[in-house]
């Protein structure tokens, strides 16, 4: 049984969310609230730390962040609920647990991914009692919000509303995730291609993405894919062969990537010069604990993904926006209008880089705008029609 689904034309998120948002750096992109620098002297981290989002420090920034948000909203007002709206149970509930313990608010949260099967929702409890509603349809917002009035637990005033972006405000889980995945596979592929020149071979390529991105491979990849791209790299040239990589890697004769990356180095000689000054970038950048160390691939996923955003033409089929564009999910867009109306304070958060999600100065130069200011179509369930867009903080595309 499908979900019928509408087009509701284009929109950006910044259309509800301003530049309230945070990529995977924590720096605010609106300017006008602290740096990450000064949230983590209020959170009480080390310089340079950079949590992730499973982290309890990560929760603390964040929760400084909306009271920053309130502090300009509504000059000594309080926030005293949280909602939490994401699409995986396991790294946004636990990070709406770790917003609720370190904050004190009382919470709820909607986490949903959508798939065939007849709409569902069912209340669970998370660690601390918080309770999260899971759900297997987007449009099962609307449930919550009138559940969560009726628990007890208004969305309006004195209630942070936080978004999860990625396959959640777009990209919607079990609906359009598959696009943000082909973006990035893309821009593996592409930055791969473009440094082995004449070498590369598309389906030697596949061969070794495929699997080395498979949850088998994650403890020696970490599922990072600035590694894997890397790897991708090294055995596209022919220095490792990926049969014996492989083998090596079951039974734990090659136990992580760092250990990778010293065999490379103790081969490098053998590398083109070009592959080898990349070499020597990257290992540098992972001994300095950069989590994102191949930037020529980040630049790439960023252009790739944001030429998703609005790509087609409005008459295009559903089933292709569906599986071509990188769309914004109307039933949050639609609840974050009234909600924001109603008086909630609202934020978004993005665990992607934020070199793959804001353009560098060159390419801002040309007119390119970060992720959550890109127009694309708005799709999602009948009955979400947008009452009024409150203009005032519509932060605009760039022509
Ligand atoms: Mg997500």
């Amino acid at each position: 049984m499908g979900v019928e689904l509408i087009n509701y034309g284009r929109a950006a998120i910044a259309e509800f969310l301003g530049d309230r948002i945070v990529y995977r750096g924590l720096e605010p992109y609106d300017k006008s609230l602290p740096p990450l620098e000064a949230l983590r002297r209020a959170a009480g981290l080390a310089p340079e730390v950079l949590p992730r989002k499973n982290e309890a420090d990560y929760a603390r920034v964040v929760m400084h962040l909306l009271q920053a948000c309130q502090e300009q909203d509504q000059p000594g007002g309080r926030i005293e609920r949280l909602v939490f709206v994401g699409d995986t149970r396991l790294l946004d509930g636990t990070a709406y647990e770790n917003l609720c313990r370190v904050s004190g608010w009382s919470g709820r949260a909607f986490i949903c991914a959508e798939d065939g099967d007849p709409p569902a929702t069912c209340w669970a409890a998370a660690e601390q009692n918080q309770p999260i509603m899971l759900a297997n349809r987007w449009a099962a917002l609307a449930q919550f919000d009138r559940e969560c009035a009726q628990l007890g637990h208004p969305i309006g005033a004195g209630t942070a509303v936080v978004f999860d972006m990625d396959k959640t405000l777009v990209g919607a889980r079990g609906r359009n995730a598959r696009v943000i995945d082909q973006s990035r596979m893309q821009a593996v592929e592409q930055t791969v291609g473009d440094l082995l020149g004449k070498d590369f071979d598309p389906v030697v390529f596949r061969r070794i993405y495929d699997p080395l991105n498979q949850p088998e491979f994650h403890p020696f990849t970490t599922d990072n894919q600035d590694y894997l791209a890397y790897i991708c790299l090294v055995l596209g040239n022919g220095l490792i062969d990926f049969a014996d990589l492989t083998r090596r890697i079951r039974s734990d004769e090659l136990a992580s990537f760092e250990a990778f990356l010293d065999e490379v180095e103790a081969r490098k000689g053998a590398l083109p010069e070009r592959l080898a000054a990349l070499h020597e970038e990257i290992r540098q950048r992972v001994q300095a604990g950069d989590p994102t160390p191949f930037k020529a691939f980040r630049r790439n996923e960023y252009l790739l993904t944001r030429q998703r955003f609005g790509c087609l033409s409005a008459a295009a089929a559903m089933v292709e926006m569906l599986a071509e564009e990188i769309l914004i999910t109307q039933e949050a867009r639609c609840m974050a209008h009234k909600w924001r109306r109603e008086g909630a304070l609202l934020f978004g958060l993005s665990d992607k880089p934020d070199e793959a999600s804001i353009p560098d100065e060159e390419h801002r130069a040309q007119g390119w705008t970060p992720l959550h200011q890109a127009e694309t179509h708005a799709v999602g369930e009948a009955g979400f029609e947008i009452e009024q867009v409150d203009r005032s903080i519509l932060v605009m595309p760039q022509p």
